[in-house]
């Protein structure tokens, strides 16, 4: 994309590193804002997790498909003064998903509350009254966890604090799946009302219950997706940063923030280009950012020991894929289980190995939009979560192997004739987490989303160890996933105003 303006002389500069949602809302909130903002992104196009593969006449979202919380990239563009109706479609899903058992049975919801409590009916008949009280419990926990406090600066213990009666009221020390437990008995249902921390990095076991506010977020504002895909929105927001006169600098990975007299003063690129600046926004791997832009000199929290010490959350497998054919059977989203569930977390998540069994979700956009494959085609991605790095797995071995296991699995039991009609395909494994997205251990969502890693205890949106760095993104308050590093977006610009303009 090409530099749009010169640098405007005695306005506050800032830089971002990084182009996910986190980094591109936060560089048009700030741009909007009156800032000078530069955006260095290390890949070649925009959107991080986000990137879009294009490939034989297929397009393939690299990663977010599922956009809740739609009134948040409204409110980016409000932001700007614009509308996103002038940039973007967005349009509902129904169903949600379709989750797919090992037994053979499945079950679907959607926005519609009388529908989906038919269902539950249906599926698990004694199991709708605990879920019309699950529904209610996850609401306050919405109002609290999501409404209230999720775009919310977490920098004092004293924030914390101010919270814990609300935590302790709402059992936060419970697991999603213990909660989802607590009011629902059949097995397969607990395993619907509990997967969703999956979708930001946790294991269902282990992740608070504050997150059990996701299905709230989907109840509330409906699943939605952009037409031409997710990478759509990536365009429109690259688009509107450069119509507010900011500049996007690709394949210019940052090697170094420089820091002086403990402030950040502005980053250096791998080509030696030098961006000085007020303040600095970080939006590429927190543990990244401190261990390999940062001098161990300037960390004292975050030291390499500290890092290596915290909890990553799983990595994922991924395989996109073009067919000749279509498979108008397939829903959007589709959330195919295996038999095992607790222990097959637990080998991916504590264990850091891979199983011989998997669950999966298959995404099938044109089941929605047909401009994401040629005419008469489908176009797919087929996700697994696998552990990170630390599981010591040769992907370079293991990929092609791991990739059969899948797609015949897929052929047998709900693509026939899969292998015969793939015309196009791609991989994206753990090494390529750790090393074309530059994160630590190559974990799919930064910090994996447990209390003690949450809220005032996840790394700060402002740096604790260098002053005028702030973050954005997955690795800091208040987490993954596209609602939340939109969050961390607002939270980093009054941070950063607060900072420079007054
Ligand atoms: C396969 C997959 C599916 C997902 N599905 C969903 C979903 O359906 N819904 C949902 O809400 N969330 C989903 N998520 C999670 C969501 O995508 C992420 O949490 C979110 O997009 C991360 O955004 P981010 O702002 O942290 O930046 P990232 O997307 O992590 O981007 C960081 C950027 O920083 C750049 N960078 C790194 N180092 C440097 C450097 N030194 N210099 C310059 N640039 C650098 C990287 O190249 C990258 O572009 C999914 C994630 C994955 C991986």
């Amino acid at each position: 994309m090409p530099e749009s303006r010169k640098l405007t002389p005695n306005k506050r500069r800032v830089v971002v590193i990084g182009s996910g949602f986190g980094g591109l809302g936060v560089a048009v909130r700030l741009q909007a804002r009156g800032l000078d903002v530069d955006l260095v992104e290390a890949r070649d196009k925009l959107g991080g997790r986000a990137y879009m593969y294009v490939q034989d006449g297929f397009k393939f979202d690299g990663g977010p498909t599922v956009i809740t919380a739609p009134f948040m990239i409204d409110d980016l563009f409000r932001a700007a003064n614009r509308r996103t109706n002038d940039y973007l479609k967005l349009v509902p899903i129904d169903p949600f998903y379709r989750i797919e058992f090992s037994d053979g049975r499945s079950f679907e919801y959607n926005q519609d509350e009388a529908e989906t409590e038919r269902r539950v009916e249906a599926f698990a008949p004694g199991d709708l009254d605990g879920y019309r009280r699950m529904i209610q419990h996850a609401r306050a926990i919405f109002q609290k966890g999501f409404v209230e406090l999720a775009d919310r600066p977490f920098l004092k213990f004293s924030d914390m604090l101010r919270i814990a009666p609300d935590l302790l009221r709402l059992q936060s020390h419970k697991s999603v799946y213990q909660f989802a437990s607590g009011y629902i008995r059949d097995p397969m249902l607990r395993r619907v009302f509990s997967f969703h921390p999956l979708l930001v990095g946790g294991n269902p076991f282990q992740t608070t219950s504050i997150y059990a506010l996701i299905h709230s977020l989907e109840r509330q504002w409906g699943v939605h997706y952009a037409i031409g895909g997710t990478g759509a929105i990536v365009s429109a927001l690259g688009k509107l940063f450069q119509e507010l006169g900011g500049r996007i600098h690709l394949s210019s990975p940052a090697s170094n923030i420089l820091v002086e007299g403990g402030s950040a003063t502005g980053i250096r690129t791998a080509a030696g280009k030098v961006f000085k600046a007020d303040a600095v926004v970080s939006n590429a791997d927190v543990a990244n950012t401190y261990r390999k832009l940062i001098p161990p000199r300037f960390r004292r929290k975050y030291t390499d020991n500290k890092l290596r010490r915290m909890r990553y959350s799983m990595s994922l497998f991924v395989i996109y894929f073009g067919t000749r054919k279509q498979y108008p059977e397939i829903k959007h989203h589709t959330i195919i289980l295996g038999e095992r569930y607790r222990e097959l977390l637990e080998d991916i998540f504590l264990k850091k190995k891979l199983p011989d069994d998997f669950s999966l979700y298959l995404h099938r956009p044109t089941a929605t939009d047909s401009s994401m494959a040629p005419e008469g085609c489908d176009s797919f991605y087929v996700l697994v979560p696998v552990p990170h790095q630390q599981s010591g797995i040769d992907w370079k071995e293991m990929a092609q192997p791991f990739r059969d296991k899948i797609m015949r699995f897929l052929d047998q039991r709900y693509l026939p004739g899969l292998m015969d009609s793939v015309v196009t395909e791609r991989l994206l494994t753990p090494l390529d987490f750790e090393t074309t997205l530059n994160t630590y251990l190559g974990s799919g969502f930064s910090f994996e989303p447990i209390f003690r890693q949450s809220a005032w205890f996840r790394p700060h949106n402002e740096s604790e160890d260098v002053r005028n760095l702030f973050f954005v993104g997955a690795g800091t308050h208040p987490g993954a996933g596209v609602p939340g590093v939109l969050s961390s977006a607002k939270i980093a610009e009054r941070l950063v105003c607060d900072r420079l303009l007054n």
